[in-house]
């Protein structure tokens, strides 16, 4: 009887772990088809099925294709069925077809889509569709940092209205992941019948102690950058890989007469610029200015006001749209300034692999004062670690001034390293960089080669 119980158990757990395989299985693959289906300008899959509920996402960074999973999962109760999808992945005729959505969309850079989200911008948003059939949600996620907040949501909420789609509720708005708005989302999957919570955090923030702060660029002619390392506190801190970011809580000073009741801490993000084997987590952080003189409240409480050994709270966050794979491909890492965090992390994690087809471009204004990390880079030059490096540094007036002339002046090594499958990071500032970046790219390798590094995957971004 006994040995009956023991392999049914053995049966229920084998199930319960093919389930959740077979689901991350599936998951993985809708992702990597609809991707490559939808960059490569194909009309988009229609659903499979029938669901009752489609949740659909657009993401940057991973956070609001993770809130559209938990909103799924929450809303997957009493035989429901409910179709997670990427809006990249759809046009106009796609969503005709559905009868009620719920979409989680971030917004990026200058208030534009988040790039997966590009070809249904292109697409459809152009053209005009009957969705009068259509009744929708919308979760908006932005940054108060940025002068267009939440301007993709809003620009995607006032094309569905102006296509006759139904709103369920007002537009819901978050700032930074903020707890209390999600909260309104969450209030909204429960009135649709969902079960379970439906917020940016799954986990409490770990406690991280401050162990090296320095400054890399004394004398610049920009804004002063930190190279930061913390130590965990917590016995088990979790983990991460090149490519995610943290999210900081940053106390909030009270103004002087204000009521001292605790508030809410600002959470702010940083690419991480180490992997776990280095046992630290280090960043990358540049002092920002207000316009009234003072330092932001993030880079400034990190970079100044933190004390040595003083603790902070964090939550690492994947950013599974900028990781690579393990595999032997080429990679061509492109960044300027603090973007260098990301593709340092990248550089340790292939050192560790073994993978030595590595090409850095990278850009700021002066060698003898903004080449952060140089003698790491160097030494990788030196090793052959990396096999190629490109330099641009604005101000010295010798080379090529930014990273997009650098790539411009070795379009033939770079087509070569594109045919020959490498994956292509870009990290580092939105606002000119990548757009310039983006542009240099169409213009070397064509429209072909550069569709195809697109419907690929081979084209990753961390930009901010
Ligand atoms: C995914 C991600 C990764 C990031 N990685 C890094 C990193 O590795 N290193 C790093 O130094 N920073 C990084 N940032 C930026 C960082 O999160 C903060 O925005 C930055 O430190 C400024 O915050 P603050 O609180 O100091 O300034 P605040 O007090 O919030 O802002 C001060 C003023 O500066 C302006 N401002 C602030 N940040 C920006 C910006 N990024 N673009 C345009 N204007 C801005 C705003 O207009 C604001 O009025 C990242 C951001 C994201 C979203």
């Amino acid at each position: 009887m006994q040995i009956l119980m023991m392999i049914a158990a053995l049966g229920m757990a084998l199930i319960a772990v093919t389930g959740l395989l077979l689901y991350l299985n599936r998951r993985r693959g809708a992702k990597v088809v609809a991707h490559a289906a939808a960059e490569a300008g194909m009309p988009s899959p229609p659903p499979d099925r029938g669901a009752d509920l489609y949740v659909i996402h657009a993401s940057q960074n991973g956070m609001a294709e993770r809130l559209a999973w938990q909103t799924a999962a929450a809303l997957r109760c009493k035989g429901k069925t409910v179709e997670v999808l990427a809006l990249g992945a759809l046009d106009g005729a796609s969503l005709a077809g559905m009868r009620r959505v719920l979409f989680v969309v971030s917004t990026f850079g200058e208030g534009e889509a988040p790039d997966p989200a590009q070809p249904f911008v292109r697409r459809a948003m152009s053209a005009s569709v009957d969705l009068s059939g259509l009744e929708y949600a919308l979760l908006a996620l932005g940054d108060r940092v940025y002068p267009q907040f939440c301007a993709f949501g809003r620009r995607l909420d006032a094309w569905l209205q102006a296509q006759g789609a139904r709103s369920l509720a007002a537009r819901i708005e978050v700032n930074n992941g903020e707890a209390k708005a999600l909260a309104h989302w969450d209030r909204l999957v429960h009135s649709l019948g969902g079960q379970g919570e439906v917020s940016a955090e799954s986990q409490a923030p770990t406690r991280w102690r401050l162990v090296e702060r320095v400054e890399l660029n004394t004398g610049s002619l920009g804004l002063p950058c930190f190279h930061l390392a913390f130590e965990a506190v917590d016995a088990a801190p979790g983990s991460w890989q090149a490519g995610d970011t943290v999210s900081i809580a940053i106390p909030v000073t009270p103004a002087p007469r204000a009521p001292t009741a605790a508030s809410e801490p600002l959470w702010r993000s940083y690419s991480i610029a180490s992997v776990p084997e280095e046992g630290r987590l280090c960043l990358l952080v540049r002092q920002v200015r207000r316009e009234d003189g003072q330092l932001g409240q993030g880079s400034g409480w990190l970079t100044r006001d933190l004390p040595m050994q003083g603790e902070i709270a964090l939550h690492l966050r994947e950013h599974a749209d900028f990781h690579v794979t393990d595999g032997p491909q080429p990679l061509i890492l492109i960044g300027n300034g603090t973007g260098l965090a990301a593709l340092r992390a990248h550089l340790m994690q292939r050192k560790r692999l073994g993978r030595h087809e590595n090409w850095l471009v990278f850009g700021e204004r002066q060698r003898a004062r903004d080449f952060h990390y140089r003698s790491q880079i160097e030494a990788w030059a030196v090793s052959g670690h990396l096999a190629r490096l490109s330099l641009a540094f604005s101000r010295d007036g010798d080379g090529p001034r930014y990273v997009q002339d650098s790539l411009r002046a070795q379009s033939e090594v770079l087509c070569q390293w594109v045919d020959r499958g490498a994956w292509v990071l870009v990290s580092g500032s939105a606002k000119g960089m990548a757009t310039e970046v983006d542009t240099a790219l169409r213009e070397v390798l064509g429209a072909a080669r550069y569709d195809a590094l697109l419907a690929q995957g081979r084209y990753r971004r961390d930009v901010y």
